[in-house]
């Protein structure tokens, strides 16, 4: 599933083989073709990404907002052949291609739309201007559990179901703790611990937590079934217990209620 690791390794994927070129855009399904046509030939300028949000910019053609979703993909084809699946997008170079499949969200839009999105977009811990101590001011001004703030948007954006779990469990949090709870030094090991992780993620796009020295594999050749600790998983890595599975902020997520402490009362 798509958190922001996807994202920003996608938007630097798309900045190295497309920034400065001149597209062919195209939508090979036809529910975005009046848009391609607009951007069809003109020159790419730039991917950013925001969390799970992605903005393509044209130097002059315009801005077009991607959200994956839950099943949605962009992909590098190189050799450009005929394309697979729904394309919604496709974006070529010479003889690359980069096809959008599946999106929640593929739009044209105006500067000022971008401006909103962001409004109500939390920091996010990939971004070099991240503003980490409004994140740490929320969390610890809130009586909503750490399970139910790290799937908010508006509070952290970028984190989903996978990390959530993750996180948690490799500081000992139990996710029903309220924010408010946590010390400035907790919230702010939270912070960090998070920018660790996704930054793996980015490096090796693809979600892994487990220190290596537990699995005697380098993170880029650990197997699947090595990579999390607790996520969809019945037992506990360290202890052995079995795993408690609640629904926090509408997904379930896996915890030990041995290695992780409620600090607190709980208001789930
Ligand atoms: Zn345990």
């Amino acid at each position: 599933m798509p958190e922001g690791h996807t994202i920003h390794r996608l938007a630097r994927d798309l900045n190295r083989d497309l920034a400065g070129a001149r597209l062919a855009a195209t939508s090979p399904q036809g529910r975005f073709a009046e848009e391609a046509a607009e951007l069809d030939g003109e020159a790419f300028a730039v991917a950013h990404a925001w969390g799970k949000h992605l903005f393509l910019e044209w130097t002059r053609a315009g801005l077009v907002h991607v959200h994956l979703g839950l099943i949605g993909k962009m992909r590098r084809r190189a050799g450009c052949h005929e394309p697979r699946g729904s394309v919604r997008l496709r974006l070529a170079a010479d003889a690359l291609c980069w096809d959008l499949t599946g999106p929640m969200v593929c739009a044209l839009i105006p500067d000022a739309e971008r401006d909103e999105i962001l409004a109500r977009l939390g920091p996010d811990p990939l971004r070099e201007d991240a503003d980490v101590d409004r994140f740490v001011e929320t969390v610890r001004g809130s009586g909503r559990s750490l399970g139910v703030l790290l799937l908010d948007q508006a509070v952290i954006a970028g984190v989903g179901n996978v990390y959530r779990a993750e996180v948690l469990f490799l500081l000992g949090l139990d996710p029903r703790t309220p924010g408010r709870a946590l010390t400035e030094a907790q919230a702010r090991e939270l912070w960090e611990e998070i920018r660790r992780l996704l930054r793996i993620g980015v490096r090796l796009n693809r979600i892994v937590t487990r220190d290596p020295s537990e699995v005697d594999a380098t993170p880029a050749k650990m197997r699947s079934a090595d990579r999390l600790y607790v996520y969809k998983r019945d037992e506990c890595r360290r202890c052995g217990a079995d795993l408690r599975t609640d629904t926090v902020g509408g997904r379930s997520i896996w915890s030990c209620d041995r290695c992780q402490a409620v600090a607190g009362q709980a208001y789930v």
